[in-house]
């Protein structure tokens, strides 16, 4: 067959500035990054407490490795349910105030997985417009009618429940912070309403696990909400330095998704050093809760210098600022004029954002320094002169 259109799209892409393309990162994930050979302080990665080259985690893989070995053989329901994946399911549980947890390979699989076992013909979700790829492939997967209502708007989400009141079942599935805008759902008007019209409710901490008190457990431990939500989903890549995925629920939750749940049950499981790995994060993040203040720390000297700069941050209180541009290709020019600058802040595009709200995606860590920040400050400044 003719593949003419392979270049076709590429030419597209490049032509409206939403092409992309893959940059090397030599060594580790640090707040300084050696970026396509060169060095630039790091404002784009979920690493938000600097767990994924720390020494605990290095050693508990290693550890691993040499008391179970590199792979896990075979999928969970196979032979490929080692003691370390029951180990940190009991400690997901415990960190989330669940009854269980069940781990998963990727977020994700977590997400397309859990949404299209859970639902079916008769079924509707109810998703919030800004949700993630892997929830929006999920509710297609799930066949269920989808219901998507404007981010955050509590009013749309009623009106949905009302429509769609006669439905089997019924979820509603939100981030709890939002992956691009870092701003918070309103969870307990979430959680209230669903009660009053018989929905479940499903979170996708991805970028709350961590950061959030008591214990980096989340949005939904910090809010009291652990009971009244059914299925709280997260990921073990981002602020927990590993890899992976999970959720945290009932028993039965967990046994369900054991026996319905494709993603799970059709992959190899994650190998012995990941799950270590997973197991010394918790233990860090509950026994270090300074990381989460120097990153509360340096995200407001971030923010309250952005705002003397003169840019709005829309509603984020959060590691995550956007940072408004609109066009994909200024977005980009942009992020290019700082990396110019020594300081590497994404740029974000359509499809993973709206068109028209193309912005710097900003992402601090506790590991940053002053010094990083003000010289991130600098070459703000710079490049909005050059504007
Ligand atoms: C990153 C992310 C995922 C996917 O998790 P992976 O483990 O990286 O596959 C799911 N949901 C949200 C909100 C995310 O940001």
């Amino acid at each position: 067959m003719d593949t003419t259109f392979l270049q076709t799209e590429l030419r597209y892409l490049r032509e409206s500035g939403l092409y992309r393309s893959l940059r090397r990162i030599d060594g580790e994930q640090g707040p300084m990054l050696t970026l396509d050979g060169r060095e630039a302080i790091n404002f784009s990665s979920n690493n938000y407490l600097g767990l994924a080259d720390h020494p605990a985690l290095r050693e508990a893989a290693k550890a691993a490795i040499d008391r179970y070995g590199c792979g896990s053989g075979a999928s969970r329901l196979i032979t490929g349910n080692m003691t370390l994946h029951e180990e940190l399911e009991n400690r997901l549980a415990g960190l989330k105030g669940t009854e269980a947890a069940l781990v998963f390979n990727s977020g994700f699989q977590a997400n397309t997985g859990i949404i299209s076992a859970l639902l079916g013909e008769g079924d509707v979700v109810l998703s919030d417009s800004l949700n993630h790829a892997s929830i929006i492939d999920g509710c297609r997967l799930a066949r269920a009618k989808t219901f998507v209502y404007r981010h955050c708007d509590l009013d749309q989400l009623e009106d949905g429940l009302k429509n769609f009141s006669e439905s089997r079942r019924k979820l509603i599935v939100t981030e709890t912070l939002f992956s691009m805008d870092g701003d918070e759902a309103p969870l307990r008007e979430i959680v209230e309403l669903a009660e009053q019209y018989g929905a479940m409710v499903m979170v996708d901490e991805a970028h709350a696990t961590g950061v959030y008190e008591p214990n980096g457990a989340g949005l939904v431990a910090n809010l009291g909400l652990a009971d009244r939500v059914s299925i709280q989903m997260g990921t073990l890549g981002k602020a927990l330095g590993g890899f992976g995925a999970y959720v945290a629920g009932s028993a039965a939750l967990r046994d369900f998704l054991i026996n319905r749940c494709r993603s799970f049950i059709f992959t190899t499981s994650l190998p012995p050093a990941i799950m270590a790995m997973g197991i010394a994060a918790i233990g860090l993040i509950n026994r270090e809760p300074e990381k989460r203040k120097v990153l509360r720390t340096n995200c407001a000297r971030l923010r309250n210098g952005l705002q003397a700069l003169g840019y709005s941050l829309g509603n984020s209180r959060s590691q995550i600022l956007p940072l408004p541009v609109g066009e994909a290709a200024a977005c980009m020019d942009l992020s290019q004029r700082l990396l110019d600058c020594g300081v590497f802040a994404q740029g974000i595009r359509p499809p993973t954002v709206p068109p028209g709200t193309s912005r710097l995606r900003i992402t601090l860590m506790a590991t940053h320094t002053e010094e990083h920040i003000d010289r991130a400050l600098s070459a703000f400044e710079a490049s909005k002169e050059a504007n």
